[in-house]
């Protein structure tokens, strides 16, 4: 990813900041759109993984969808060019005032995730005298056997509808003038990568779907949510995620019915492997027990390790490229005054110095998006490969 004229490059550069590879952005979005294509399976993109401008409207130019989770989501991939008849909006949480922004920009769908809900959009929608187009999302208590952070499919999540509570959604739907039923919608977690849960998925999919006819209503649209993984050991060897194997399980085990779209919300998968956090070894601390380098980035840049223990690829560039000495285990921390700022203990990296330039890999998904202001630090930058 980082040849020796990026690398002098990023020594002239203030840091830290993220480095986007948009290379690497375009040929993943290229396999994902490929690989959907072949099935005509629709792609929307969830814009919380990242929402950089220039990130934004290289996705959009693929032709894919936008999946909001805020009105400021939706207003976002509006103005970014994504066309309203393919943005959903889902959220535990949304407010009137978000729920009216959707209505007035006229969206494809919300993804509901309540009873309460669909009488409030209900009531809104009649307000306004329109007829809001509504997926549920069901809760479908598959174990995404991931991060138990980052699970959102079981019945302990607050997330979506209890299967227990269907009938009651079925009542409300058909009390509810101001609402069209176009489907159902699952999103059970993020980072899985075993294709076994998405089977899974598609078993309790096909079952829901069943239940939904038995009781009247017709599914135009199955929306599988996303949660696809990414390498985050091999952002070199491992770069694009196996879109083919992913799509091919939702063909081969979804029961999908003539006139039948089939919706994804891909957020990680897409973004992840495109950033690097570059910052620079402010200090090197040798203790009697460990080794610290603190770096000019932190929490406030990068929070995954400290909010999900997730693990990235650290690298010191600087000497990296020129390998003469022995690896030593340093614990790589922030600036920030809180102990949890650490991005790994024990890395392995060359003897490394004050003035060494950092790469924090994998950090295209859920890093600049929570970055924060915390220690009243300045807004991180970031700088493009073209
Ligand atoms: C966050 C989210 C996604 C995307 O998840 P990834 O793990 O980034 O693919 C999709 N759908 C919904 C409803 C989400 O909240």
């Amino acid at each position: 990813m980082f040849n020796s004229d990026t690398i002098t490059k990023f020594q002239s550069t203030e840091t830290p900041f993220y480095y986007y590879d948009m290379e690497v952005l375009r040929q993943t979005l290229q396999a994902c759109h490929d690989a959907s294509a072949q099935y005509n399976f629709h792609v929307h993109y969830a814009l919380k993984a990242n929402f950089n401008p220039k990130v934004l409207d290289m996705i959009q130019s693929f032709g894919f969808g936008a999946d909001c989770v805020s009105g400021g989501e939706v207003k976002a991939a509006i103005e970014h060019g994504f066309g309203k008849e393919k943005v959903v909006f889902a959220g535990v949480g949304k407010s009137d005032k978000e729920i009216n922004l959707a209505l007035d920009a006229d969206i494809f769908c919300f993804n509901v995730e309540s009873v309460q809900e669909l009488h409030i959009i209900n009531e809104l929608a009649a307000a306004k005298n329109k007829v809001a187009k509504v997926a549920i999302r069901i809760n479908p208590n598959v174990d995404a056997h991931t991060h138990h952070f980052i699970t959102t499919g079981l019945d302990e999540n607050k997330f979506g509808v209890n299967t227990w509570q269907l009938t009651d959604v079925v009542e409300a739907l058909r009390a509810s003038k101001n609402l069209e039923f176009l489907g159902i919608h699952f999103h059970i977690g993020s980072q899985i990568t075993d294709m076994e849960v998405y089977k899974s998925l598609c078993i309790r999919i096909n079952e829901m779907q069943d239940w939904f006819e038995d009781h009247g209503f017709q599914i135009k649209v199955l929306n599988t949510g996303g949660g696809l993984g990414v390498d985050y050991y091999n952002p070199d060897t491992n770069t694009i995620s196996d879109f083919e194997s992913y799509f091919k399980v939702f063909k081969d085990f979804l029961n999908v019915k003539p006139g039948q779209e089939v919706h994804f919300e891909l957020g990680r998968a897409l973004v992840a492997q495109s950033a690097s956090l570059i910052s620079r070894v402010l200090y090197v601390k040798n203790g009697q027990k460990k080794n610290f380098l603190v770096l000019d980035a932190g929490m406030t840049e990068l929070i995954r390790p400290m909010l999900y223990q997730a693990y990235h690829v650290i690298e010191n560039l600087t000497q990296n490229s020129s390998p003469t000495t022995q690896d030593l285990k340093y614990d790589v921390v922030g600036p920030i005054c809180e102990s949890t700022d650490c991005f790994r203990k024990d890395v392995d990296l060359p003897e490394s110095f004050r003035g060494d330039i950092i790469a924090v890999r994998s950090a295209g998904a859920y890093g600049e998006v929570m970055a924060s202001g915390y220690n009243l630090r300045e807004r991180v930058q970031s700088v493009y490969s073209e």
